[in-house]
């Protein structure tokens, strides 16, 4: 049996953030300690932060040993969350200590709660009642024993905070200090939802009675945009409430719009805990102390929200699944997605992938079986599919400075003389790609990264798209000195926004750029006042294909529909055909009917085919049997190692020690491709160099590669990151 309680003075394991191999030896503190608990220890001069892991090892003198410093006031990590965080760890490769700090993510968890006032009602009868006096304690009356803020007391009382102080000084009205961290108030899953229609009501109660057998399963919840997906998993999210369980819905940063969390308070009547990047550090810890207390029922976040020390979760909710954000692409390298499942797997939840466009690998596994598939066919009331057209640019004679092909002007034309939004879409943030001097032929490129400098003409400046290095633009060419023959070559939306005021001058032109912007609320909010009407034309990246919802949308011009297909990338054919469905999934959202216009010099192209018509189990069989063919993922497993370090002969020199002695992978039948240069060879001056693992789909890859890697040994500055499954390729 494991100990689950240690006595004061017993020895403990703790596990810390700190990055060490191992956890380390401390006597549980006076009162003792619980398994799992939260605790400070000192390591050397310092306080760091832990978990009691286990029992102590009791390799070391117990003379030496130190004792915890205190347990923390929150609730011990459970056996289940553990074993989560173990298990995640030995599938992405991550040491513990980095695991645990995606676990702890929320500042201030070791300060005692903070305090603040709170007011309800006293004992004590003022001396003298005016008007405003009585509505408050009216008001107070209504609400029995709730207490409020001062300002939210005054506010709905309609009076000023003096009158509310007033009342306290005679003792109508009690002040008392509380805990800051204050529990979510109740979600109720029993007030009505939406009807729904006979698809998803089918939909919804299927999930729903998955949720409530308590069992794990993942079901892939399929539908185009606007075929209420959102409304079948909010029925999801209900039952598990029922069930008194938790829920978690995970969304793509910027699709954690106000819009979609009103639509949530209004379902349930009243606000999630919302965890993401913009949250307050007091926010943060209190949504992570009261999920862990059980005191926030359902939880709207990005990504790392799953990180979460839930203490009854019953349903994950992983929408818009097939979206690249959900990897994270520095520190710990996982996927959301397949941890979301991992997840729930252990406790018995539930998962719903939702997308218009899942993912080859989640279409795979459902095509096997592994998970359910439920279909959302048609979308919710009139608005149906747009049109899909292509426009050869063959037979357009643009001039080279020009985007926007005359066919495609006289469609945006059209929408502006009915007073409808047109979209251009450009997947390329910034001005133009590349600056170029017209007397040498120089490409200004990053001093730190072997890219180009992108010209952000908003910023005024140059800027790397890989490390965010910014120079100002030169006046003469930094290679032949030649003055004033720089030129912009390609399009940006910047460059494209500016062709646009020019093409359409009656109109109001916005661009859309996440770079154009000081931070994600102020774009989320910019994206609601053009949605609402406050722009004719819209200019955007990759951003506006995410979950917003333009009413007045019927026009989206995608200006490059071959952009994706020239990477090298194993997913490009799959990426270009998720994003040109959604991006034209925006267009006639509501009543109206919608078109989308794609520009390309492929219109052949099987993929550009399969988009126009429509064809999406056609795509995904067709990409699944090359896939297979060539033994990729999801038909393979594959697994990154980069390399990198200042002094490209010695990375190069690891890389070969790893390429020669592969005894470890061969024995599981992986083979190793590489050491090359990584596609980005070069990022803030460190050298990268790339190996490619491959095998077979059953293989434990991670163990061999664990052993692998274990033979070298690393000097210096020299880092080994380890991706599996990889995402992307730079
Ligand atoms: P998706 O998540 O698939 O994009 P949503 O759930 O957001 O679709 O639904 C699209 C729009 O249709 C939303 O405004 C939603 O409120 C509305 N809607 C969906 N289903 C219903 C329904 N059964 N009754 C009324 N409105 C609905
Ligand atoms: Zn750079």
């Amino acid at each position: 049996m494991t100990h689950s309680f240690f006595d004061e003075g017993a020895l403990v394991a703790v596990l810390t953030t700190q990055p060490l191999d191992r956890a380390l030896d401390y006597k549980a503190p006076e009162g003792g300690c619980h398994l799992g608990a939260f605790v400070e220890v000192p390591l050397g001069p310092r306080k760091v932060l832990g978990v009691v892991w286990g029992p102590g090892k009791g390799d070391y003198d117990y003379a030496k040993i130190r004792s915890v410093i205190r347990v923390l006031d929150a609730a011990p990590m459970r056996l289940e969350m553990r074993d989560f965080l173990q298990k995640a760890a030995a599938y992405t490769l991550t040491p513990m200590p980095a695991m645990l700090r995606l676990a702890t993510r929320a500042p201030g968890l070791g300060d005692p709660p903070s305090m603040r006032k709170i007011y309800r009602r006293g004992f004590g009868v003022p001396d003298r009642m005016t008007d405003a006096r009585r509505r408050v304690l009216d008001f107070l009356a209504d609400y029995g024993d709730l207490s409020f803020t001062l300002k939210e007391l005054a506010e709905l009382s309609g009076v000023t905070p003096s009158v509310v102080k007033g009342l306290v000084t005679k003792g109508a009205v009690a002040e008392e200090d509380s805990p800051r961290d204050l529990p979510f108030p109740p979600m109720d899953p029993n007030l009505p939802g939406k009807a729904l229609t006979a698809d998803q009501a089918d939909a919804a109660g299927k999930i729903a009675a998955a949720v409530a057998s308590g069992a794990y399963g993942t079901t892939l919840l399929r539908g185009v945009t606007g075929s209420g997906k959102t409304e079948v998993y909010l029925e999801a999210v209900a039952a598990a409430l029922r069930a008194g369980r938790q829920a978690l819905v995970l969304l793509p940063e910027i699709a954690l719009t106000a819009e979609f969390l009103k639509r949530v308070e209004i379902r349930f009547g009243a606000r999630p805990a919302e965890w993401h990047s913009g949250a307050t550090m007091t926010e943060r810890r209190r949504i992570w102390r009261m999920v862990g207390q059980g005191n926030a029922q359902l939880v709207i976040g990005a990504r790392s929200a799953l990180f979460l020390p839930y203490q009854n979760l019953g349903l994950i909710v992983v929408d818009e699944e097939h979206d690249t954000s959900y990897k994270q692409e520095d520190g710990v390298l996982y996927n959301a997605r397949d941890m979301a499942v991992l997840r729930a797997s252990l406790l018995g939840a539930q998962v719903v992938l939702a997308s218009a466009t899942p993912s080859l690998e989640s279409w795979a596994n459902a095509e096997s079986g592994k998970y359910t598939r439920l279909d959302l066919e048609a979308r919710f009331g009139p608005a149906v599919m747009p049109t899909m057209k292509t426009i050869d640019m063959r037979n357009e004679k643009l001039p080279s400075d020009r985007w926007v092909s005359d066919t495609l002007k006289r469609a945006v034309d059209a929408r502006l003389d009915a007073g409808e939004q047109a979209m251009l879409f450009l997947n390329r943030r910034g001005y133009a790609p590349i600056t170029l001097c017209r007397a040498c032929g120089h490409q200004v490129g990053c001093d730190q990264c072997d890219a180009r400098m992108v010209e952000h003409r908003f910023l005024k400046r140059l800027m790397c798209h890989q490390c965010g290095e910014t120079k100002p633009m030169p006046d003469k060419c930094p290679s032949c000195d030649a003055e004033g023959r720089m030129a912009a070559v390609g399009p940006g939306v910047e460059r494209l926004g500016e062709e646009a005021v020019k093409l359409f001058p009656d109109a109001r032109v916005a661009v859309l750029s996440s770079d154009m912007y000081g931070s994600a609320r102020a774009l989320k909010a910019e994206i609601e006042g053009i949605a609402a009407g406050g722009a004719d034309v819209i200019i955007g990246t990759q951003l506006v294909a995410k979950g917003h919802n333009f009413p007045n949308l019927t026009l989206v011009g995608v200006i490059d529909a071959d952009l994706g297909l020239q990477g090298s990338d194993l997913r490009a054919a799959e990426r270009t055909f998720q994003l040109m469905r959604q991006v034209a999934g925006r267009a006639g959202r509501a009543e109206k009917h919608g078109t989308a216009l794609l520009q390309t010099y492929q219109p052949d192209h099987p993929v550009i085919r399969a988009i126009l018509a429509g064809d999406e189990e056609g795509f995904w069989r067709a990409e699944a049997a090359e896939r297979e063919q060539a033994g990729v993922p999801p038909y393979g497993r594959m697994a990154g190692i980069i390399l990198s370090g200042p002094d490209v002969g010695q990375v190069f020199e690891v890389a070969n020690v790893l390429a020669r002695n592969t005894a470890a992978l061969a024995r599981v039948g992986a083979q190793v491709y590489g050491p090359a240069p990584a596609p980005i060879a070069r990022i803030r001056g460190r050298h990268r160099v790339r190996l490619l693992v491959k095998a077979g789909k059953g293989v434990a890859l991670q163990g061999a590669i664990a052993q692998w890697i274990g033979q070298v040994r690393l000097k210096g500055d020299l880092r080994l990151a380890v991706d599996i499954d990889p995402q992307s390729f730079y």
